[in-house]
C-alpha cells in the first residue's frame, strides 16, 4: 500500500458508507498532519465522517489533479464548507 510521500501531488476522495457524505483532502495537507511515511490505508481506516460520525471504512479513491490544482482549489473549498 502506498505511503503518502509517493502520491504527494494527489488527493484522496472519500465517501461515507452510511450517509454518502463526500470529502476530498490533498495528500500534501495529510503529510503535514500525519507525516510522509503514513500509509493511505491508515488514513482511510481511521477516517470518521464529519457529517454523521460514522467510523466505518469509507469508499475512497486516489485522484491525480496535476496542473489543474490551482484552478480546482476554489471548488474543493465549496465542498468542504458544505
Ligand atoms: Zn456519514
Amino acid at each position: 500500500m502506498s505511503e503518502l510521500q509517493s502520491i504527494s501531488h494527489n488527493h484522496i476522495w472519500m465517501r461515507c458508507r452510511l450517509c454518502s457524505h463526500q470529502s476530498m483532502t490533498s495528500v500534501a495537507d495529510l503529510i503535514k498532519y500525519k507525516g510522509k511515511t503514513t500509509k493511505v490505508a491508515e488514513i482511510v481506516n481511521k477516517a470518521v465522517c464529519s457529517k454523521c460520525g460514522c467510523s466505518e471504512v469509507p469508499e475512497y479513491r486516489i485522484i491525480y489533479r496535476g496542473a489543474s490544482e490551482s484552478a480546482m482549489l476554489g471548488a474543493v473549498g465549496k465542498v468542504e464548507a458544505d
